[in-house]
């Protein structure tokens, strides 16, 4: 029962329509109105964690569809600890984490989406991506010296180049999802009192220290333009093929819980269902099977 309200649940943070988003009407303390506490979380999560397991199973064989999950959010919200609760009951060998760090000569030497594409995951994988070509229409647009370094010919970073940028990303996402990848993207929306305890909590406790960076703190007074820059990236590339779930992220236990429920949703979309062995495959099984015991006789 509590399932079936949870998955009703993610509807609120599911954006399909970007025309009629703000980012205003978002609250990061939102625990979904307590249809659960933080216990009943907790074991729902865990459930979450099995179901995606299954399904990933169930994907791999297949190696027709992909999964890539795309997470973006300000410092300390948790991307890190989302994806590595979320994933944990998950083989290894379907998945891949890529974290896009501040782009390299290389990188700089191509288009923007040069270094995303190597890094999408293959059909029957799921691709998690710690930030991603997101971060050219957020920390590129809030810092738009960052450009300069990009070489673009000037007659192409004119005033309209965010808006270029943006379409120019939802004719990717469009793209993958007509090749067979699900396209689900995650802001993990953390206020900015919330930020601060959990840097605060960093700089207090030396096992956390290493997660602490100056440019943390001043990245914090851009928080304006960061939202605007957030609110502008999922108004223009929310679509039904390719959502935004704004999670409120406040709450791990809550986040963690939406996140792997929306997974979870995307596969179960797909209906797949155990490869079934056509029939001169089973034969050739049964000729394997002989063949083994035949050995075991004479051994
Ligand atoms: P943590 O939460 O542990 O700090 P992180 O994802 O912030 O993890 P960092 O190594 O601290 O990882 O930061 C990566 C940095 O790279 C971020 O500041 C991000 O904005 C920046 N970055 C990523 N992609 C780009 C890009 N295309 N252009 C410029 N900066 C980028
Ligand atoms: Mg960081």
């Amino acid at each position: 029962m509590k399932r079936k309200q949870v998955a009703h649940l993610l509807e609120r943070y599911r954006v399909t329509d970007g025309a009629k988003f703000r980012l205003k009407r978002h609250d990061p303390d939102d625990t979904g109105g307590g249809i659960v506490d933080r216990k009943e979380a907790e074991a729902l999560l865990a459930d979450g964690v099995t179901r995606l397991s299954a399904l990933q199973e169930l994907l791999y064989p297949h190696a027709s569809w992909a999964l890539l999950c795309i997470f973006q959010a300000m410092d300390a919200a948790g991307k890190d600890g989302t994806i590595k609760h979320v994933m944990s009951g998950v083989n290894p060998q379907g998945v891949e984490v890529t974290s896009f760090k501040v782009p390299g000569p290389e990188e700089l030497a191509h288009d923007f989406l040069w270094r995303i594409s190597r890094k999408l995951p293959e059909r029957g994988r799921i691709g998690i991506f710690n930030r991603s070509h997101y971060e050219e229409v957020l920390v590129v647009r809030v810092h738009k010296e960052l450009l300069k370094a990009q070489r673009l010919p000037e007659d192409l970073d004119g005033r309209r180049i965010w808006e270029h940028r943006l379409a120019d990303i939802g004719a990717f996402e469009r793209y993958l999802t007509r090749q067979g990848t699900l396209v689900l993207k995650f802001f993990l929306n953390v206020s900015p009192a919330e930020q601060k305890k959990r840097f605060i909590e960093r700089l207090d406790d030396p096992g956390k220290n290493w997660k602490f960076s100056a440019s943390d703190i001043s990245e914090r007074t851009h928080w304006e333009s960061y939202m605007h820059a957030y609110e502008e990236a999922i108004r223009a590339t929310a679509a039904p093929h390719a959502p935004w779930f704004v999670v409120p992220a406040n709450n791990k236990w809550f986040a963690r819980l939406v996140v792997v429920e929306a997974m979870v949703a995307a596969l179960e979309s797909l209906h797949l269902k155990p490869m079934e062995m056509q029939a001169p495959d089973r034969i050739r099984l049964e000729e394997a099977r002989h063949r083994l015991l035949e050995e075991g006789t004479t051994a």
